[in-house]
C-alpha cells in the first residue's frame, strides 16, 4: 500500500510533454531543466516547476520551486505591490518564534532540493550549499518563491508563504480550477528547442521581469 502510494506521488511529479507544453504556455517562453511538478492544480496543470538544482549546461541553480500559474503569480505580484514583503521583513526582525520558523523553512528548502537532485540523478551541488531562494532565511525578497515552496512543500513549512497563501485567497484557492483562459491555448507553444541555446530558459529569467508577463499585473515575475 504505502509503496503503491509513493509510486503514484513519483508519477504525479514526474513532468509529462503536456506539462511542459502547459508550463511554456503559462510562462510564455520556453522551460528547460524542469525535473519535477512538486504542485499541481486540482484539474493536474502545474501550479510549480521544480528545476534541477545543476543545469544541464553545467551551471548550479538554487532556485529550485519556480511558481508557475498565472493566476496565482499574478496574484501574489499585487501582495507584492501592496507592500506585503515590507510588513513581513518588520515582523521578521521583532518576532523570534516567526524567524525561527522562516529559519527552518530555509533549512527544508535545502533539504527538498537536495532530495530533487538526488531524484534527477545530479547529486550534490556543493557550489549553492546553505543558499536557498527569496530571501530566506532572514529576509522576504521575492513572494513567488515563497509561495512556490509553500505550495510544493504543503502547509506548515514556509509561515511566510503560507500567510501569503492566505491573502491570495479572494484570487487563488487550492480547492478550485483557475486554469481556464489563463494563458494561450491556441497555436503552438513557445519553442521548446530554443530552450537548449537560448538566452529563454527558466534560469535565466529569476530575480528578473519575465519577458512576456507584461499583462495586467505589472509585469513582475519571480
Ligand atoms: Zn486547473
Amino acid at each position: 500500500m504505502e509503496a503503491n502510494q509513493a509510486e503514484a506521488a513519483e508519477e504525479s511529479r514526474r513532468p509529462t510533454p503536456h506539462d511542459l507544453d502547459v508550463l511554456s504556455r503559462q510562462l510564455g517562453r520556453p522551460v528547460r531543466d524542469v525535473v519535477e511538478i512538486p504542485a499541481r492544480c486540482v484539474c493536474g496543470n502545474p501550479l510549480v516547476a521544480a528545476t534541477a538544482p545543476r543545469l544541464s549546461n553545467g551551471t548550479p541553480f538554487p532556485t529550485t520551486f519556480y511558481l508557475t500559474h498565472p493566476v496565482i503569480t499574478a496574484a501574489v505580484s499585487r501582495l507584492e505591490a501592496g507592500g506585503t514583503m515590507n510588513t513581513m521583513n518588520d515582523r521578521l526582525e521583532g518576532d523570534e518564534p516567526l524567524a525561527g520558523e522562516y529559519r527552518s523553512a530555509h533549512e527544508a528548502y535545502l533539504a527538498a532540493r537536495a532530495a530533487i537532485g538526488e531524484r534527477c540523478g545530479i547529486g550534490a551541488v556543493p557550489e549553492i550549499d546553505g543558499i536557498s531562494a527569496g530571501g530566506m532565511p532572514t529576509r522576504v525578497k521575492c513572494l513567488h518563491v515563497l509561495v512556490g515552496h509553500s505550495l510544493a512543500a504543503g502547509p506548515g513549512v514556509n509561515p511566510l508563504g503560507d500567510e501569503a497563501l492566505e491573502l491570495i485567497s479572494d484570487w487563488w484557492t487550492a480547492d478550485r480550477c483557475y486554469c481556464a483562459g489563463a494563458w494561450d491555448t491556441t497555436g503552438q507553444a513557445p519553442d521548446r528547442d530554443l530552450s537548449r541555446h537560448g538566452p529563454q530558459g527558466l534560469p535565466d529569467i529569476v530575480g528578473r521581469p519575465a519577458p512576456v508577463r507584461k499583462s495586467a499585473t505589472g509585469g513582475t515575475a519571480q
